[in-house]
């Protein structure tokens, strides 16, 4: 056990831990800072994906371990671990372990989308609101997923395999650790092999994935899991369109109705998001009618709920939002210069619980009912011949490699550094072997 935060939060960045539910935001800088409250995000809302669910049931001690450190760390009185109700069979259990553990307890929430949106875990949890443009640490919270805190309870050892789902179009759906480093199509190939004809996948989850077609692209520590559809699927078509398909419709389709922006679950929470006025910005091709509509994008969490769901018209909010804060980046306006920052404390809308979206409800609309599989456990080892270590699965400044082709590695052995005064952490051979290519973008191991 690490005698001081300062200690912790080095095993964190020596190990390469980095936040597992999908962001890879390094969890050392997390470790830095102080909070009442240490969250655990169990909610795993994004259907399909079971990973979280997988480890608490099989791993449950390590992942309280995990939350014991960091809470010892930044000084939390009270860990929480948030987790949907319906996992009937998994609560019990973490009842029965949080006993044991001083100040753990377990909040069971609804079976809605997004529960896992760290914002509104945050305020179901402690019935705090992070401040518009802020982050949980402001309200005195640190949240974490389940996979960083499970990685953190064997810090430093280095994070050298990820859990994973595969799920959609696959002969047998499963949930299993990997090697970092192994492609899609290898553990595409573990699960039987894929059952549509011509396939694409989304990886990272059916709301906030991004629609991929090479299966040969790696996996890296904070991967989730991947959906697997046929590339005619109307969810891959929606995903896939292009800004100028999507303004082009938008601008003639989008009525103003606002169901965009009443189903929003940052504007509920009482943030001024309000997708409905961004999407006004298709109307113009710049000015100031543009920069204003663009502002109200600005705390957009691109959770796709407006363009996957609310939209009676099947068009793009989500994606304006995105296109409004790339634009307002641009010109270097972010939410705090931006001229929605009026200091006004946010309120919760007084129907928010009215309007939480049923993932049910939510898989039906995705036109994914025939793919909404379990996805069982597998502790089967998979020992690939080849994998490649990307130097960038972070966020921050990527990895240089340290390794030269040709060099004998270890499993565990560092492959690629950060400088230790930038955000970052290292890469990890996650077998052992010859180093094969090496370049910026990636360092390859031959077993
Ligand atoms: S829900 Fe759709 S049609 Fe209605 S305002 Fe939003 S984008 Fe426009
Ligand atoms: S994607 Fe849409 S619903 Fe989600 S936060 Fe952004 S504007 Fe709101």
């Amino acid at each position: 056990m690490p005698e001081t935060s300062a200690e912790f939060s080095r095993n964190l960045r020596a190990a390469g831990v980095v936040g597992a539910g999908g962001a890879g935001f390094p969890s050392y800088v997390k470790a830095q800072g102080k909070a009442e409250f240490a969250l655990v995000n169990a909610a795993e809302c994004e259907p399909l994906l079971k990973k979280d669910q997988k480890i608490l049931e099989y791993f449950p001690a390590k992942v309280f371990d995990g939350l014991e450190l960091l809470m010892s760390a930044v000084g939390a009185v009270r860990g929480i671990v948030g987790i949907k109700k319906k996992h009937e069979k998994i609560i019990p259990r973490l009842e029965e372990l949080a006993k044991g553990r001083k100040n753990i307890s377990i909040l069971k929430m609804g079976d809605y989308y997004p529960a896992g949106d760290e914002q509104c875990l945050v305020y179901e949890a402690t019935g705090r609101i992070v401040p518009p443009g802020g982050i949980p640490l402001e309200v005195g919270c640190v949240v974490a997923n389940v996979e960083t805190l499970y990685n953190a309870s064997f810090a430093p050892r280095p994070v050298t395999e990820t859990f994973i789902t595969v799920n959609g179009g696959v002969k047998k759906p499963a949930t299993f650790r990997v090697p970092v480093g192994v492609t899609w199509r290898e553990c595409v190939e573990l699960c039987g092999g894929s059952t549509v004809k011509d396939p694409a996948y989304i990886d990272g989850g059916p709301m906030m994935g991004k629609v991929q077609t090479d299966f040969d692209l790696p996996v890296v520590k904070a991967s989730a899991g991947i959906i697997v559809l046929p590339k005619d699927h109307p969810l891959i078509l929606k995903k896939a369109q292009s800004r100028p398909v999507f303004t082009r419709v938008g601008r003639s389709a989008c009525d103003q109705c606002s169901f965009c922006t009443e189903f929003c679950p940052r504007y509920l929470l009482g943030h001024n998001v309000q997708p409905h006025r961004v999407m006004r910005t298709m109307l113009f091709s710049g000015g100031p009618e543009h920069k204003l509509h663009s502002q109200y994008g600005l705390l957009c969490c691109e959770c796709s709920l407006c363009s996957l769901y609310s939209c009676p018209e099947g068009l793009h909010p989500r994606e304006a939002c995105v296109a409004a804060k790339s634009d307002l980046r641009e010109q270097k306006i972010g939410f705090k210069n931006s001229g929605l920052n009026t200091g006004r404390k946010p309120e919760v809308h007084p129907v928010r619980d009215f309007r939480k979206v049923p993932v049910s409800k939510l898989v039906r609309r995705l036109g994914l009912d025939d793919y909404n599989k379990d996805a069982p456990w597998s502790d089967a080892v998979y020992k690939p011949s080849k994998v490649r270590i990307l130097m960038s699965q972070h966020i921050g400044v990527p990895c240089s490699p340290t390794v030269k082709e040709g060099q004998k590695v270890e499993k565990g052995a560092v492959v690629g550094e950060v400088p230790s005064d930038k955000l970052g952490c290292p890469a990890h051979a996650s077998i052992s072997g010859t180093v094969g290519k090496v370049n910026q973008k990636y360092v390859e191991i031959i077993a």
